[in-house]
């Protein structure tokens, strides 16, 4: 039988009588309650006050998004933009008068936009207010009434009733219980995403899917997730049981290899199961950019336009590839919402972001933070006291090693986690400004600063964010920053 009671206890109750070795503040006395005992009650605390601030910050972006009027400086930095634009046209038409329907001007377009992209905003930070809501209620009763430590009691059940595992089958009974967790989390989080697609995407033009390839969507992001997830939760697993006191090395190792073979499957195998990827049809455009990434020594072996359209009309263009096998992806929304010679300005900045090297950099990164957080693990994983905390009988027993992973990054690694992502998001719009720059010494200064406009025109983008907001969550600056910055570097050229 699982064992049905609340497997919480008061804390105090807790100290003492474990031993365990090694760990940061390893010399807990007898009777006081160590650290360990107090994790719960700090990582429910620090869950909510990262809670109280972040409405803080919605709630002054709920604002910004409620004022009526266009903002003063996107107005006059825009209208720059326009007075350029006009400058440049009559130049190429020789002044033979403008017999050709001329495009609105981009103030007046972002002005026709404003009030759906103000509306479009504050649907979204209202439904996210209550998404986050609901995530933080179902964190703090999870860690309250034991959720964890059911499941792998019913894991174990399960396991042992059905399949016939014992004790000995960790990982076995481990992958049962990342199944169970999994499907407990897609059916919590399918009335947000639900509502989130088919409520507010719809409501304002975006959304293009139909339920049947929504629901395909999931069934197919599931089955790898368990395709994929399942072996790589076992070798992972493997390894911390096997590699000793210096696991962690070996850990690092493994999630290196890892990263390196996602990024090799995911676009060539799993992303053409959702969408349709096809190579540019010959022509100008074509032409001009394989020229783009020659001037560049960009290694471009292929370029797709994908079907983007199929599910939502927001645009976007990327690229991939290690060494010298790269490929660019174009939406097929994006060649519709700008002209050719935009869509270079903006691959002259994403092509800025491989040039000035931050792909690579994001990628060390990445491996740093592995190695960072799988070292501390490795001190930390077997202070029993930490597991006692959140309802696991450490007596018994030896903890399962999921378990005691998710505990860790749930509980000790969280606080770090934070101030980490709010750093890399600092550094992620200082590599946008620097693509930009870059795109505007390849001489694309004006069409990048039109194509931006039309790009956030077209996605309904926030037009006036509140700054502290942006400055916590946006990857990348503000609108009016990065064209203020591209007219300061006009300028300084001039
Ligand atoms: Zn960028």
């Amino acid at each position: 039988m699982p064992n049905l009671e609340l497997p919480w206890k008061p804390i105090y109750t807790q100290s003492g009588g474990f031993n365990w070795d090694g760990g940061i503040g390893s010399k807990s006395s007898e009777n006081e309650p160590s650290l360990w005992s107090w994790s719960l009650s700090l990582t429910i605390a620090f869950t909510l006050v990262v809670y109280v601030l972040e409405k803080l910050l919605d709630g002054r972006q709920k604002r910004a998004y409620q004022q009526t009027q266009f903002p003063k400086q996107l107005e006059t930095t825009v209208a720059k933009i326009d007075a350029q634009g006009y400058k440049q046209k009559k130049e190429d038409s020789d002044a033979a008068d403008a017999a050709t329907p001329a495009e609105k001007p981009l103030l007046q377009q972002l002005q026709d936009k404003f009030k759906s992209s103000q509306s479009y905003g504050l649907d979204k930070i209202n439904f996210g207010m209550i998404a986050s809501t609901y995530d933080t209620l179902e964190s703090v009763v999870f860690l309250l009434l034991g959720f964890l430590p059911y499941m792998w009691d019913v894991s174990v059940h399960l396991g042992q009733v059905y399949l016939g595992y014992t004790q000995e089958d960790e990982i076995k009974i481990t992958l049962i219980f990342l199944l169970l967790i999994t499907l407990v989390g897609t059916v919590t989080s399918l009335p947000f995403e639900l509502y989130s697609t088919f409520g507010i995407e719809r409501k304002h033009g975006f959304n293009k899917q139909t339920y049947g390839l929504f629901f395909s969507d999931k069934v197919k992001s599931l089955a790898l997730t368990f395709l994929i997830g399942g072996p790589f939760v076992a070798l992972l697993l493997k390894i911390i049981q096997m590699g000793g006191e210096y696991f962690y090395l070996y850990v690092w190792a493994f999630m290196f290899v890892f990263s390196v073979f996602m990024m090799t499957i995911v676009p060539v195998f799993i992303m053409p199961l959702f969408n349709k990827y096809e190579p540019l049809p010959d022509g100008t455009l074509k032409t001009r950019i394989y020229e783009l990434a020659d001037k560049l020594s960009y290694p471009l072996k292929k370029l797709f336009v994908v079907d983007g359209s199929k599910r939502s009309s927001h645009s976007n263009a990327y690229m991939y590839g290690f060494g010298s096998n790269k490929r660019i992806v174009l939406f097929d929304t994006l060649m519709e919402q700008v002209s050719d010679d935009e869509i270079l300005a903006i691959l002259g900045h994403e092509l800025g972001h491989w040039k000035l090297g931050h792909t690579l950099t994001n990628f060390c990164v990445t491996q740093v933070y592995f190695g960072a957080a799988f070292y501390f693990f490795s001190q930390c994983y077997t202070a029993k006291e930490l597991y006692a905390a959140f309802g696991f009988d450490s007596q018994s027993g030896s903890i399962p090693t999921v378990i005691a992973l998710m505990l860790f990054f749930q509980t000790l690694w969280a606080p770090v986690d934070k101030v980490l992502s709010f750093v890399l998001t600092i550094f992620s719009r200082h590599c946008e400004f620097a693509a930009d720059e870059f795109s505007v010494k390849l001489g694309m200064s004006q069409m990048l600063q039109s194509g931006l406009c039309k790009i956030h025109l077209e996605n309904l983008g926030a037009m006036c964010p509140d700054p502290w907001y942006s400055m916590y969550h946006y990857s990348h600056p503000p609108l009016v920053e990065r064209l203020g910055a591209m007219m300061e570097l006009d300028k300084k050229k001039a």
